[in-house]
C-alpha cells in the first residue's frame, strides 16, 4: 500500500466541501486498484460560514477525512505549507476546493508518477469566463517573472500539482517566510 494525502486549502467554502469529497471519491475505484490509501486534509483557512461544520459532517461518516483549522485568514499560501507540513502521504497533491482542480485527472497523473516523474503539474489552457482585467494582469505576471527570474513557471500554471515524498521534503526544507509556492514547485528541480 501507498498514501496519497491530498491538500485542500478552502476559505469560506461551505458549499463546495461536500461537493469536492464526492468528486474526489470517484477515484475511490482506482485508489483501491492501484492500493493507494487517502488522507484527505482539508485546511480551513479562518473560515467565518459553516466551512468547518461541513468537514466535520465528512469526518464523522469517513475517517480518511481530516481538518487543520487557523485562528484567522492567513492566505491560501500559508494553507499550503499547513497541509504539506502534516502530510504524512508517500504522494502528496494539493488542489482548489472549488473543483477548478478536475479530481478526475488524478489517475492520469499518477501515471506520469509512475513513469518516474517527481511530479505533474497541471495548468489552464485557457482563461475562457475569467474577467479580461485579471487575465491581461495574469499574462503579465508571467511575462514578467519569465524575464527576471531563473525559475521556470509556465503561464496559467496551477497549484494543482502530484508529487512524490522526495519532492514535498525538499519544499518543505524551504524555510521562506513569505511563501511563493509556484515559484518553490520550479526552483527545488526535479523531474516535471
Ligand atoms: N483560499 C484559501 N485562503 C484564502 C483564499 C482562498 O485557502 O484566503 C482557497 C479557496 O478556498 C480555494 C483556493 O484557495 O480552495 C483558491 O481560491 P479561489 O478559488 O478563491 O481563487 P481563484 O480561483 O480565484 O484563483
Ligand atoms: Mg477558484
Amino acid at each position: 500500500m501507498s498514501l496519497l494525502s491530498v491538500i485542500v486549502p478552502c476559505y469560506n467554502e461551505e458549499e463546495s466541501v461536500a461537493l469536492f469529497y464526492r468528486e474526489l471519491t470517484k477515484n475511490d475505484p482506482f485508489f483501491k486498484e492501484k492500493e493507494i490509501e487517502l488522507e484527505l486534509l482539508y485546511i480551513d483557512d479562518g473560515s467565518k460560514d459553516g466551512t468547518v461544520r461541513e468537514v466535520k459532517k465528512l469526518i464523522e461518516q469517513d475517517p480518511r477525512v481530516h481538518i487543520i483549522s487557523f485562528s484567522r485568514n492567513f492566505g491560501k499560501e500559508a494553507a499550503m505549507f499547513a497541509g504539506l507540513e502534516k502530510s504524512r502521504g508517500d504522494y502528496v497533491v494539493m488542489m482548489d476546493v472549488d473543483l477548478q482542480d478536475p479530481p478526475s485527472l488524478l489517475p492520469e497523473m499518477f501515471e506520469w508518477i509512475w513513469q518516474g516523474y517527481d511530479s505533474v503539474a497541471t495548468r489552464r489552457v485557457t482563461r475562457k469566463g475569467e474577467p479580461p482585467i485579471r487575465s491581461f494582469f495574469a499574462r503579465r505576471f508571467y511575462h514578467l517573472m519569465k524575464k527576471i527570474s531563473q525559475t521556470e513557471m509556465m503561464d496559467g500554471a496551477r497549484d494543482y500539482r502530484l508529487m512524490t515524498r522526495q519532492m514535498v521534503d525538499a519544499i518543505l526544507s524551504m524555510r521562506e517566510y513569505n511563501r511563493f509556492t509556484k515559484g518553490i514547485f520550479g526552483w527545488v528541480g526535479f523531474k516535471t
